[in-house]
C-alpha cells in the first residue's frame, strides 16, 4: 500500500478533487489501518477479522513499520510526566471523558483516518509519546495494586490480631537458624499462609501480581525483639516486595554491596506495608526507622540482616543474625 493506490481506479478519486491534492487512503486501506489500530497492530488478529483485506492490511502494517524505523529524537521523560500529572488532575474532575466510548472509537471515525500524512503522525506520536506513556500507566497500574494487596494483608493481620491476640509472624514460629548454613534455605513466606488459610484474605493477595514464580511478600523474619516492637503502633517495616538479594542467593549468584530495589517494579523501588499499616512506595530499600520507642531513628537497609557486630553487609550464615532489626524476606 503506498499514497498513490488512492489514484487507482475503483478507488473514490473524484473529478473535483484538484490536482497535487493531499495524498488520501482509499476507503479499503483506510478500513485495513482501522483494523490494525483496533488490533494493537497484531495483523494475523486484523486479517481475521476481515480475511479479505489481508494484503492491504500486511501492506498497512509494512507501512507502520518503516514509520516505526524512521530516527526520532528521544523522547523528553519531562514530557510523559507532564502528561501523567496532567491525567492525575484531570482524572478526578473528568472520569467520564477519558472513557472512551464505542462510538468514538476508530470504527465510527473511519473519514478521521483519511488523511495519509495525519496517520502518519499519529503513528510517530504512538510510537514516540504513547508507548512510553502507556508503559507508564501499566507500571504504575501494577504498583497501585500491589499496594491494593498489602492493604488487604494489613486489614487481615489486624483481625487476625484481634482475635488472636498476636500476630502469625510470631515468636514461636522463629526458625532453627543454627541449623541453616543459607537463608536460601528458609522459606518466610509460609508464615502469611495461615491468612488465607483461615479466611482472613486471598491466596492472591499474598503475592505481588509481577511475582510470576508465586513467592510471596518478603515479610519480617521472626524474632522476640521484633515482635515485641510491633505491639504497638510503629512505623517499622513489616512487609514488602520480594528481596532481591534472596533472589539472586537462590540462584548462586553473589550478593555485592550494592544497594538494590526488588525486582517486582523494575527495579524503580518497592512498596512496603508498616506495622502501623500504612504503604508506600519506596525508591531505596535503605530506610529511616526507630526500632524503640525511645530510641534514635537509624538506617536500616530491609534486605539485609545486621550480624552480630552490627554490620549489614551481607546475606552470612543465619546463625551470624543479630535477630534485633528489620529484615524483610519471603
Ligand atoms: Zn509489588
Amino acid at each position: 500500500m503506498t499514497p498513490n493506490d488512492s489514484a487507482s481506479p475503483d478507488d473514490h478519486a473524484t473529478p473535483d478533487q484538484p490536482v497535487g491534492s493531499a495524498a488520501t487512503l482509499s476507503e479499503q486501506d483506510q478500513r485495513a489501518v482501522e483494523l490494525l489500530i483496533e488490533h494493537g497492530f497484531d495483523v494475523e488478529a486484523a486479517c481475521a477479522a476481515e480475511p479479505a483485506l489481508r494484503a492491504r492490511i500486511v501492506a498497512a502494517s509494512g507501512l507502520f513499520a518503516r514509520v516505526d524505523r524512521y530516527p526520532v529524537e528521544p523522547i523528553d521523560p519531562s514530557l510523559i510526566d507532564a502528561t501523567l500529572a496532567r491525567i492525575d488532575r484531570d482524572d478526578a474532575a473528568r472520569s467520564e471523558r477519558m472513557r472512551v466510548t464505542p462510538e468514538r472509537s476508530a470504527v465510527g471515525g473511519r473519514g478521521r483516518w483519511a488523511d495519509f500524512i495525519a496517520v502518519a503522525c499519529v503513528a510517530l506520536l504512538a510510537v514516540s509519546v504513547g508507548v512510553p506513556l502507556l508503559s507508564q500507566l501499566q507500571h504504575r497500574k501494577e504498583i497501585e495494586g500491589c499496594a491494593a494487596n498489602m492493604r488487604a494483608i494489613g486489614s487481615a493481620l489486624a483481625t487476625y490480631s484481634g482475635d488472636f491476640n498476636g500476630r502469625p509472624i510470631a515468636a514461636g514460629l522463629a526458625p532453627d537458624l543454627g541449623a541453616l548454613t543459607s537463608w536460601a534455605g528458609y522459606d518466610n513466606s509460609r508464615h502469611l499462609d495461615v491468612l488465607h488459610q483461615r479466611g482472613y484474605c486471598a491466596p492472591e493477595c499474598l503475592c505481588c501480581g509481577n511475582d510470576g514464580d508465586r513467592q510471596g511478600y518478603a515479610s519480617q523474619v521472626p524474632n522476640e525483639r521484633m515482635n515485641l516492637a510491633w505491639r504497638q503502633p510503629s512505623h517499622l517495616p513489616l512487609l514488602a516486595d520480594r528481596n532481591p538479594l534472596i533472589v539472586r542467593t537462590i540462584l548462586g549468584r553473589p550478593i555485592g554491596t550494592a544497594v538494590e530495589n526488588s525486582l517486582d517494579h523494575g527495579g524503580d523501588g518497592q512498596n512496603v506495608l508498616f506495622a502501623d499499616l500504612a504503604i508506600s512506595f519506596e525508591a531505596s530499600p535503605v530506610l529511616r526507622v526507630r526500632l524503640s520507642a525511645d530510641g534514635d531513628a537509624i538506617e536500616e537497609n530491609i534486605w539485609v540482616p545486621a550480624d552480630r557486630r552490627g554490620f549489614q553487609d551481607d546475606l552470612h550464615a543465619p546463625s551470624e543474625w543479630s535477630a534485633i532489626d528489620v529484615f524483610l524476606m519471603q
